[in-house]
This record gives structure tokens, C-alpha cells and sequence, in this order.
């Protein structure tokens, strides 16, 4: 639209969108409950979305309840390499009408698929979280409602701020910075595990201006289309986001190949993002220019319990944060160190917790978790829960039943070496390993937490004693991007705990702050002189 406004215009304030409890007898589990049961009465037809088109290529793939896997919930097209290649035509040319539009009514566009999202859109999308990745509603709720309402709000917020930083000007010179989107296109992969996740890794590029080529993990199908629904809705012109479900290693192969990559929005496994970065190298003289690599990876999340702890605090941490969705967020605790002399209490806390907890359909609010989210993840959990039972010790939990449903108990395995496999690998699954450490060794056990494992995404401390909480945030600096003292490691919100981590968990650009947004723009310097010299001798070659 033409400047109209005068002055500077100002998104609205954001605020982080408050979740509903769906307690018995609130208007919002009503709502929810029959979408569950409407949408688990279709069967969704889901096409590639090129260009703003529906492709419907015959060769698809079915989409089931993880916690009841032979009921289908729909089927979604899988894309050909030609047609990743129309989509990365179709996202050239969509960029060049909305690079040129204002950062404000790109915004717009976003905090309208927000306000829909919070409102008549909600039920639909928490809906299609539960059904289709088994998460229960809360879960669902946090991540699929209120976190990407927070990612596109508090983006545009953050987009205005940065857009607002201008260098230094006098009264000859004004110098500006254009924040220009990237020249070419955007490659957004997301993962099974957050709804929320794959709404930001396309929106984000996309509010900076870019377009952007979308492929989703084929484990979230179901929440991703209607996320993408949601944003056509929303008033997304055609093209600015292409929606290219299908095998990921030959799409990428496309992608990966094309001159016109710019940026690649990853989220997902450390050796996926490790194999992207490697094609990009091998491919460097194919771009115009250098692509911009944004991946968030794996993690090893660990607890350090000092003995001057709460064990009651930290036996409700560890048992929320480990088995929370199955174990499958990023952020899932995984491992915890505690101090030999409160581990018998605070095992023997957890293990009545935990024995309390019910694992099921997700449809019966009852259950804290739901299934995990496939054959593969079942087989890769289950042999380390084996392996568990043969090289260290099962205190409770181990059982697997995959029959109706990916069903894994929340598992707690203790060993005695800390270099034990199930307390070093990312196990993405509902498994807590524990060390128990000798109380004498709190410095050695800190030093043994940062070296175990080569992730560094989050952490937790619990003390009381505040020397050991400076000790454990001096020791593990650079152990986690996301640190904490005295709570879970996991439940980060926009706004308020940026979340990435380093070392092999990812580049830890932010996500849900202004540090990603302005790895998608590529700023120009405006230098503009209002007395251009006349004369091109200086004062200093004048005669004496
Ligand atoms: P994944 O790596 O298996 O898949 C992620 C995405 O990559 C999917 O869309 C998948 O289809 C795609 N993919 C798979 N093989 C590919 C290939 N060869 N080329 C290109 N794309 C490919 O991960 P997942 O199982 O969906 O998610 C779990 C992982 O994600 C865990 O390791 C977890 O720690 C990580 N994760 C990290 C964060 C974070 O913020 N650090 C957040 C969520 C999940």
C-alpha cells in the first residue's frame, strides 16, 4: 500500500497469550472435545499448496493417531521434484510484490492469523496437535494456541524494533539502513515435535520480507496444513509461503541445488542439519550468494541437583520436565546428576509421581502422556529402555506396547558411570537416566555434566545454597543456551526465555527474537550527503 500514514506506525503491544485449562465445565474443553470428535470422524485429503494452487499428485502418504495408529486421520500428497521446483519459482516471483510491501502490512497479515489462531481458528489446530502428534490438550494448548500466537506477535514487535535501528547522521549527512529480505528464497524444515515450531520457522523469514519454501516433518502433517490454512486465511498472498509435504532427503536435494537459495530455517535432528550444511558447502559456487543457516538441533537436557536442594521441587521438575509429551520436546530433561545422600528420597518422590501417571489416548483428559510419535521412535526408545535394563538399572516404568498405540511408561534408569551411554545420547523419548554423585564431588560432577554429552541446548540447576548456583552457572556457561536455577529445563516462553542452544544443538539464533529476524534481512547502508564537496582539494594543500 502507498505510505498513507504519516510518521511511524507502531504494532500493538504484545502480550503472551493466556492459556485456556480446559478444566471440566469451561466453555473452551466443550469446544475442544467435539472438534476431537469431528475431526477424528474425517479422513483430511491434504495437497501440496504451490503458489497459492492445490496439487494433488496420487502418490501419497497416510497420517495416524500415534496413540492409535491404525485410525487415519487423512493422507497428504508427496510432492515430485518438479513440483519443488515450481515452488521455488513460485517463491521467486511471489518475493518480488511482497519485498516491496511495508514491514507493517506484511505484519498485519501475521497479528490477523493470530488473532484467528486465538480465537475461531484454536479448537481446529490444538485439535490436530492432539490427534495427529499426541500431545494431550494442555500440551497441545502451550504449543499449537499460545506459542505461535506469541511467535507471530511478538515477531512483529521485534521486526519494528529492528527496522527502527539506524546508525549516526549530522546535518550534511544522513545515513540509513535498509534491512532488505534476502535475494532468493527461504528453505523452512520443521519437526514433528512443535506445532508452533513449523508456523515460526516459515513466518519468521516471511514477515522480513522473504518468501519461503515450507516442508514440514510428514509426523505433523495434519496441525501443519491447517496452520497453513490458517495463514491463507489470513490474507498470505499466493506463493509467499509453498507448502511441499513429501520425502525430505530428495526435496532437499532440489532445494539444496538451486541458485536461488538464500536461507535454510531448520529445526530438527543435529545429523540432518550437519548433512543440509555439508550439501550447502559442496554447493557453495552454485548460489548467488552465501545462504544463511539457521538450524536449532538435538539436545541432552540435564538436571544438577546440589544437596542443598528441595526435593520435592526437584522430584516435580524432573518428572514434568522428562516426561512431559512423551519426553519429545528439545528441551526434555534427560539426564540428572543427584547427590548420593537425597537420592533414595528423591527417587523414591519421583517413583510414587510417576506411578500415579497414566499413559493413553490422548482423548481421555485423564493422561498426562500420549503415544510416541512413531514405529521408528517406539523401536529407538525401546531398545534403549533394553538396553537399560541389561548395562544399568530400570527403578520403574520400561514397559513398551505398541500394539494399538506407541505407548511408552515414563522410565527412570540409574547407573553407576556417568559415561554410560543413556546419559550421553539423545534418546527423544520418555527416559530420565540418573548419576548419583558423592556429595564430596559437587565441583568434579559439574565438570562431569559440561563434558558428557556434545549437545548444549538446556539446563537446570536446583540449590538453595547460593554459592552453588554461582559455582554450577560459572562451571556450565557454555553447557546450555537455555539455563536454569530452580525450575525445569523445558516450557520456554517467547518473549521471556529466547530459546536455542550451541554446540551441536544448533546455531542459537533465538528463536521468537529480534537475533533470528536479522539473520533474514541483508541491510543496506544509505548514505545520503546534503553538501556534496565542490572542491576536491583539502585545506591542507592550501598555501602557507
Ligand atoms: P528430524 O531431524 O528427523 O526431522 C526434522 C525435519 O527434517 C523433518 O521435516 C524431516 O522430514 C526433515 N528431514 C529428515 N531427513 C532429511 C534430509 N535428509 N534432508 C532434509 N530434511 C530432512 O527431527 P524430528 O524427529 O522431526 O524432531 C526431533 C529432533 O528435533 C530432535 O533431535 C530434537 O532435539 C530436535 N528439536 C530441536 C529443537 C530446538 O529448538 N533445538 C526444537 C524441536 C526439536
Amino acid at each position: 500500500m502507498p505510505d498513507v500514514f504519516a510518521g511511524r506506525r507502531r504494532v500493538p503491544r504484545p502480550e503472551n497469550d493466556p492459556n485456556l485449562s480446559y478444566a471440566p465445565g469451561t466453555p473452551a474443553r466443550t469446544e475442544l472435545k467435539a472438534r476431537l470428535a469431528s475431526m477424528a470422524a474425517e479422513t483430511v485429503d491434504i495437497p501440496i499448496i504451490i503458489g497459492g494452487k492445490e496439487i494433488r499428485t496420487g502418490a501419497t502418504a497416510k497420517v495416524v493417531m500415534p496413540h492409535k495408529h491404525g485410525h487415519v486421520l487423512g493422507h497428504f500428497h508427496k510432492a515430485t521434484e518438479e513440483h519443488v521446483r515450481q515452488a521455488a519459482a513460485a517463491a521467486v516471483k511471489a518475493r518480488r510484490e511482497w519485498s516491496s510491501w511495508s514491514f507493517d502490512d506484511r505484519a498485519a497479515v501475521f497479528l490477523r492469523a493470530a488473532e484467528l489462531l486465538t480465537t475461531t481458528w484454536r479448537s481446529t489446530v490444538v485439535a490436530a496437535t492432539m490427534l495427529g502428534q499426541s500431545k494431550t490438550a494442555f500440551q497441545a494448548e502451550i504449543d499449537a494456541a499460545s506459542e505461535l500466537v506469541d511467535f507471530w506477535r511478538f515477531n512483529a514487535a521485534f521486526g519494528q524494533e529492528l527496522l527502527a535501528e539506524q546508525p549516526d547522521s549530522s546535518h550534511t549527512v544522513w545515513n540509513q539502513m535498509e534491512y532488505r529480505p534476502l535475494e532468493g528464497f527461504v528453505y523452512a524444515v520443521s519437526p514433528f515435535n512443535f506445532t508452533a515450531i513449523g508456523g515460526n520457522l516459515a513466518g519468521a523469514p516471511a514477515l522480513m520480507g522473504n518468501a519461503v519454501v515450507w516442508k514440514p516433518a510428514s509426523t505433523s502433517m495434519l496441525s501443519a496444513y491447517y496452520v497453513m490454512r490458517l495463514l491463507e486465511t489470513a490474507g498470505l498472498p499466493p506463493g509467499v509461503i509453498s507448502f511441499v509435504p513429501g520425502d525430505a532427503a530428495s526435496i532437499s536435494n532440489v532445494v539444496l541445488d538451486h541458485p536461488d537459495l538464500a536461507g535454510i530455517h531448520f529445526t530438527g535432528s543435529t545429523g540432518v542439519f550437519n548433512g543440509m550444511w555439508q550439501k550447502v558447502g559442496q554447493n557453495l559456487g552454485k548460489y548467488r550468494g552465501y545462504p544463511r543457516l539457521v538450524g536449532e538441533t538435538g539436545g541432552k537436557d540435564f538436571i544438577v541437583v546440589h544437596a542443598s536442594a528441595d526435593p520435592q521441587e526437584v522430584a516435580v521438575a524432573a518428572v514434568r520436565g522428562a516426561f512431559e509429551y512423551q519426553g519429545q520436546k528439545c528441551s526434555a530433561a534427560s539426564r540428572m546428576y543427584v547427590p548420593k545422600s537425597r537420592w533414595n528420597d528423591i527417587r523414591d518422590r519421583m517413583v510414587a509421581m510417576m506411578q500415579e501417571i497414566k499413559v493413553g489416548d490422548v482423548r481421555d483428559f485423564r493422561n498426562f502422556m500420549g503415544a510416541v510419535i512413531d514405529r521408528k521412535s517406539f523401536d529407538k526408545v525401546s531398545g534403549y529402555i533394553d538396553d537399560g535394563r541389561k548395562n544399568a538399572k530400570v527403578i520403574v516404568g520400561g514397559g513398551c506396547q505398541g500394539d494399538e498405540g506407541y505407548f511408552i511408561e515414563p522410565t527412570l534408569v540409574e547407573s553407576a558411570d556417568p559415561n554410560y551411554r543413556l546419559l550421553c545420547e539423545e534418546i527423544f523419548g520418555p527416559v530420565l537416566s540418573v548419576y548419583a554423585y558423592d556429595d564430596a564431588k559437587w565441583s568434579e560432577t559439574l565438570d562431569i555434566v559440561d563434558r558428557t554429552s556434545p549437545y548444549a541446548l538446556t539446563g537446570a540447576v536446583f540449590a538453595r545454597d547460593r554459592g552453588a548456583v554461582i559455582e554450577a552457572a560459572s562451571a556450565l556457561r557454555n553447557a546450555a543456551g537455555n539455563f536454569y536455577i530452580n525450575d525445569k529445563p523445558t516450557g520456554a516462553v517467547v518473549g521471556q526465555q529466547p530459546f536455542g542452544g550451541a554446540r551441536v544443538s544448533g546455531t542459537n539464533d533465538k528463536a521468537g527474537s529480534k537475533m533470528n529476524l536479522i539473520r533474514w534481512v541483508s541491510a543496506r547502508t544509505v548514505k545520503e550527503n546534503f553538501a556534496p564537496p565542490t572542491d576536491f582539494k583539502y585545506p591542507y594543500m592550501a598555501e602557507e
